[in-house]
Order: structure tokens, then C-alpha cells, then sequence
């Protein structure tokens, strides 16, 4: 039986930006939906890469060159298997899940709507599809419909997807997890499974930002059954500049590449070109091979160490702890629905009456609490509590509860301090 606040998993020993070098560099870090820190065995690995490592990938025929393309290849296997992909070759590595998800536009969507078309996306995404599939829209001749957020519950309100779905839309672009609210799609992504279901059965093709999931629950594309996946690897405890892009086979007759350059053509002459195939006709350049090795590293951490259902017990205790503490202290608004937040969140948002969000976050600073304030890169989402900013603690596998506690605290005395000034 765990005693009040204790940790159910411990992991903070695998991130070396965490150990402070002296009392004075110790922070306390919540802001780990912009992203994480780094884990021990990816530093190790990309250091070993620099150090060891010679040629680049697909192109020389030595045997350190090959030895590196092989270590590639191995991690897109890797990462095929850790969301369940059919096929290493529905894995294109990009820089992040802004460019994935743009990726999926200019290699799929461009050819695929057609003036009239619709493209479903919520009130609650990021700008990387919020703003990515407007400026979509508006090049093509394509409508975007989108699915209110319910401003009591926090869920995507699907009471108009079916009259929607009467339409010709052919594009549903969601993210699994709001990184300002946490989950929106109800208890166990239950609303995102129907709609997905029913985004299907009116033949759309469904657009996937897991951004805000991949390091905190299991990602399941053939459960998902959709048709491209998007995450960040810097989210999950691995090198920045490297993103996922999963696309599924069926998909990929109707792809075209539109970054051009080497590694990504099979025949050339002078009045014709045959592009290799899928994925490496998307990866043209010399691609980020040593943010790849590092992912490698991670997914043997994760596949090794992670329980997943173990990790978001642990960061949905953090969250139930940190509303608990913020509903005791006066003025204080959270945004989210707290009770889903208190059992499968990992993000908790919330203004302060008379207080900005931003002036807040600098005191807590003050008190070495890492926290991000502003609108999140999810502006649209914020007209549900009249466009004020908002602050957001958000958690990861290492944070703990007394971490929580201290955090706490700092809260009510930031509050506290600007409420005398005020
Ligand atoms: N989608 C969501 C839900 C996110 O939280 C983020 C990062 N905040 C992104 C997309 C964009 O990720 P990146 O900046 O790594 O491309």
C-alpha cells in the first residue's frame, strides 16, 4: 500500500540534466509538454556515434558507412514495432511533429483535395495542425470544420460530426491529447475512437498528432487505424531535430516527395527520374542519422524499463495532487477537465484572477519551478476562458510528488507576493 504521495515509479536517476551539478542549478522541471529532458543512454549513444562513427547512410560501400545505414534501418524497425506499425517502411524520419504533420500536406493532402473538400480538425490543436490546415485550406479551395471543445466538460463535442460527415470531407487531422487541456477525448480516448470510426465509414483519411501522447501512454496505429502519425522524439526523452512520421502503406501510391535532393532517387537521365521508394524518397539529404541512433537508445530504455499503465497512474497522481492543491488557494482558475485530468492527465492549466500568467511563471522561476505560460502554440482553444494566458505544469516519468508539494507551495507564495504589490 503506497503512503500519501508516494511515487509509484522513480526514473529521475536516467536524465542527467535533472542531477544538479551544484544547490544552485537545482530546478524543478514542469514543463516537459514543450519537452523533456534528455535520457542518459541517448546522450551515451550519440556521444559514442560521434566519437566512433564514420560515413552516412545509403551511400558509401565501406564497412563503417554500412555499419551506420544498418544501425538506421534497425531503428526504424524499432520504432515501427513501438506504435505497431505493419512495416519498417511506413516509418519516414522528418525533424519534429511540425514537420510531419507538414510533410503529410505537401506529400498527400496537396493532391488529394480537391476545391469543395472538408478537413475536420478540433478547437483543441496545436497551431502545428490548427494553423498548418487552414493555410491547407485556404491554397487548395478546401473547407476546415471545427469540432468544438465543451466548455464544461473539456471534450470534443462530437454532436455535429455526423451532419459533418455528410460532406466531402476527406481529411480528419486530431491530436490524441490536448497539450493545453490533457485529454479531451474522454476516458480512454473512447469520443476519438468513434470519431475516427465514423470519419471512415465517409471515407476521410485520418491525420494523427500524437505528440502529447508518445511518452505517456501506448500508441497504437493499427488500433488507432489511422493513416498518418505524427510525434516528436524530444518530447520522449530523446535528441532534439528529430521527428516521426508514420504513413501508412495503403497511403503511399497516392504520396509524392517534395523535398528533392539526394538519397531519394532510384534512376535519373536527362528527361526522366524514378524516386525510390517509400521511405526514402521522404528523407532526401543527408538525414539526422545521429538523433537516430539516439532514438534507438530510447526505445530500448522504453521498451525495457516503461510500463506504460504504470507511467500514467504515476503522472495522473501528480495531476489529482497539483488540483487538489490549486483548488485550496483563492482566484486560483483551472482549465481541463480535473476529474479525467485526475486519472489519465499528465498536463495541468490554470490562471490566477488579476495575475498574469506570464508574471506568475517568472516568480516561480524564482523559486527554480520550470513552467510554461502564454498561450501554449494553442491560441483558439483559450476564446473558452475569454483569451486569457494561462500557466501549465506538466508532467513526466521523473517527476515526484514531493516535487509537487514544493511546487505547490511556490504557487501560493508567488500568489501571495504579487497579491501585496497588486
Ligand atoms: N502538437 C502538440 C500537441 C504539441 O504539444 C507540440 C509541441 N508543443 C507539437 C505538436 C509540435 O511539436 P514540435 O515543436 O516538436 O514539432
Amino acid at each position: 500500500m503506497l503512503k500519501k504521495h508516494q511515487s509509484l515509479i522513480n526514473f529521475s536517476h536516467f536524465f542527467p540534466a535533472l542531477a544538479p551539478k551544484n544547490a544552485e542549478d537545482q530546478a524543478y522541471y514542469f514543463d516537459n509538454a514543450a519537452t523533456a529532458c534528455t535520457l542518459a543512454p541517448a546522450v551515451e549513444a550519440i556521444k559514442n556515434f560521434y566519437e566512433n562513427a564514420h560515413g552516412s547512410v545509403h551511400r558509401g560501400v565501406y564497412h563503417s558507412a554500412e555499419q551506420t545505414t544498418t544501425e538506421y534501418e534497425k531503428v526504424r524497425t524499432q520504432t515501427a514495432a513501438f506504435i505497431n506499425a505493419q512495416s519498417s517502411d511506413e516509418i519516414i524520419f522528418t525533424s519534429g511533429t511540425t514537420d510531419s504533420v507538414n510533410t503529410v500536406a505537401y506529400v498527400w493532402a496537396q493532391y488529394a483535395l480537391a476545391p469543395g473538400d472538408g478537413i475536420i480538425i478540433t478547437q483543441a490543436e496545436h497551431h502545428a495542425h490548427y494553423v498548418l490546415w487552414h493555410e491547407i485550406a485556404r491554397r487548395y479551395g478546401a473547407h476546415v470544420y471545427v469540432l468544438p471543445i465543451d466548455p464544461v466538460t473539456f471534450c470534443a463535442d462530437l454532436s455535429g460530426v455526423d451532419h459533418l460527415l455528410t460532406k466531402s470531407i476527406k481529411v480528419v487531422a486530431v491530436t490524441t491529447c490536448s497539450n493545453v487541456l490533457g485529454p479531451i477525448w474522454g476516458a480512454d480516448s473512447a469520443l476519438l475512437y468513434t470519431l475516427i470510426k465514423k470519419a471512415r465509414g465517409a471515407g476521410a483519411a485520418i491525420v494523427i498528432d500524437a505528440a502529447q501522447t508518445i511518452a505517456h501512454a501506448s500508441v497504437d496505429v493499427q488500433a488507432l487505424d489511422c493513416d498518418f502519425l505524427a510525434f516528436s522524439v524530444h518530447k520522449m526523452g530523446g535528441p532534439t531535430g528529430l521527428g516521426v512520421l508514420y504513413a501508412r502503406k495503403k497511403r503511399h501510391v497516392e504520396m509524392k516527395p517534395y523535398r528533392f535532393g539526394g538519397g531519394m532517387v532510384a534512376a535519373i537521365a536527362d528527361d526522366y527520374m524514378i524516386w525510390q521508394a517509400a521511405p526514402h524518397c521522404f528523407e532526401a539529404g543527408t538525414p539526422p542519422i545521429a538523433q537516430v541512433v539516439g532514438l534507438g537508445a530510447v526505445l530500448d530504455f522504453y521498451t525495457k524499463n516503461v510500463d506504460f499503465s504504470l507511467v500514467q497512474q504515476h503522472e495522473a497522481a501528480l495531476c489529482a495532487q497539483l488540483i487538489a492543491g490549486l483548488k485550496n488557494i483563492p482566484g486560483v482558475h483551472l482549465v481541463g477537465n480535473t476529474d479525467l485530468l485526475s486519472r489519465q492527465g499528465h498536463v495541468v492549466t490554470w490562471y490566477v484572477d488579476g495575475i498574469h500568467a506570464h508574471d506568475l511563471a517568472t516568480t516561480l522561476g524564482m523559486y527554480r519551478c520550470c513552467l510554461r505560460a502564454g498561450d501554449h502554440c494553442a491560441h483558439p482553444i483559450s476564446a473558452l476562458w475569454n483569451r486569457q494566458a494561462t500557466i501549465r505544469a506538466s508532467f513526466f516519468m521523473y517527476n515526484s510528488p514531493a516535487e509537487v508539494e514544493y511546487l505547490i507551495a511556490s504557487i501560493a507564495e508567488s500568489i501571495t507576493r504579487w497579491r501585496a504589490i497588486l
